[in-house]
């Protein structure tokens, strides 16, 4: 039986990938400073350790074959916007002690999961932005120390494939969303916040919710179950170069913000509000992911959208219950 490490196993993509790794037969460990938050692992072995610490890392990557690397300091953009310095070191440390201990406990294959984040920010400040393919990361400018580090893990990954006796494939993930994610306290991405502002409007009867900017803002948004497949795809695939991981379908926020009052069944205001918004325009072009892995994401915004906003009104009603 394949033995394999999802670090970040606590976490929205690391949890869906622990359970998605069990049903296809191999024994799994997961590795997270925290539990998940809104349901069991189904991880064989679960073990809480603090990945910046190498110690830990060599415990976790002992006796591995393969390595899903998740684990992260992050949130969406008022998060990664208040937080270079600590995100950095944070997630340096994580990246530098976790793939060299891989290596040292001799695993096979090892993934590492970046972001649309590493793309230069002067490539992204129309709405109506030209897709991003993967050969634009360079030259480097991501607009925070998120993409900053990815871009260097990404480069930690190359070399230890060049170096070293171990496959390494990298993703570049482009706003992954669904059920069991992050919806409150400060982290949540845009789909998750504004799925919980529409539950609380239509639970009180409120009119109106607030978005930041003019919410004119485009982003691509790729539903769970397709970033899991893809992620295993390319774990299976020869692919050794960083490639998209997302949809290549772009809506600006005030669309999203629509999509959702229309699913939940009510009519809503929206006010826009100072606060930080990332680049102008966003979205993936997936070329080199239908030529690489024969594949793309399938499942619509709609109907993503449908089962996310499903479960977060679920969570606001039973948390507002309990108030
Ligand atoms: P998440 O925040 O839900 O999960 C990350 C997990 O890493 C958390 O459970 C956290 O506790 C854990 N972690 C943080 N510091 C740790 C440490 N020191 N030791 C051990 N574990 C630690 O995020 P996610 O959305 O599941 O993202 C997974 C990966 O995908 C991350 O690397 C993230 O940067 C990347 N990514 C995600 C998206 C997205 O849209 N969700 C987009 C681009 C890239």
């Amino acid at each position: 039986m394949t033995k394999v490490m999802v670090t970040g196993a606590g976490g929205f993509i690391g949890h869906h990938l622990v359970g998605y790794l069990v049903s296809k037969g191999y024994h799994v460990r997961g590795v997270d400073i925290k539990r998940p938050e809104y349901e069991g692992s189904k991880a064989h072995e679960f073990m809480e350790l603090d990945l910046r610490n190498w110690d830990n890392c060599l415990k976790a990557t002992e006796g591995v074959d393969e390595v899903y690397a998740l684990a992260a300091d992050m949130g969406g953009m008022g998060f990664i916007s208040a937080n270079n310095a600590r995100i950095l070191r944070n997630n340096a440390l994580i990246n530098l002690n976790t793939i060299h201990a891989a290596q040292e406990n001799k695993v096979k294959r090892y993934l590492y999961t970046s972001s649309a984040c590493v793309y230069p920010e002067h490539k992204q400040t129309e709405a109506n932005v030209v897709p991003l393919k993967e050969s634009d990361a360079y030259p480097a400018h991501p607009q925070d120390a998120y993409g900053w580090e990815k871009l260097i893990s990404e480069r930690l990954c190359l070399y230890y494939a060049e170096d070293c006796e171990m496959e390494t494939r990298i993703v570049r993930f482009h706003n992954i969303f669904g059920p069991l994610g992050t919806w409150d306290g400060g982290r949540e991405k845009v789909p998750a916040a504004i799925c919980r502002k529409v539950a609380l409007a239509k639970l009180y009867g409120n009119s109106e919710i607030e978005i930041w900017g003019d919410g004119e803002q485009t982003r691509s948004f790729c539903y769970i179950d397709d970033c899991i497949d893809g992620l295993y795809r390319l774990m299976r695939s020869d692919c050794k170069v960083p490639i998209n991981l997302g949809q290549d379908r772009m809506v600006t926020i005030n669309e999203l913000a629509a999509m959702v009052s229309y699913i939940a069944g009510v009519k809503l205001r929206i006010k826009h509000i100072e606060g930080p918004i990332g680049v102008r325009g966003r979205n993936s072009d997936n070329t080199l992911l239908r030529k690489t892995l024969e594949w793309e994401p399938v499942i619509s915004l709609e109907v993503g959208m449908q089962r996310t906003f499903a479960w977060i009104e679920e969570q606001v009603r039973s948390r507002e219950n309990a108030k």
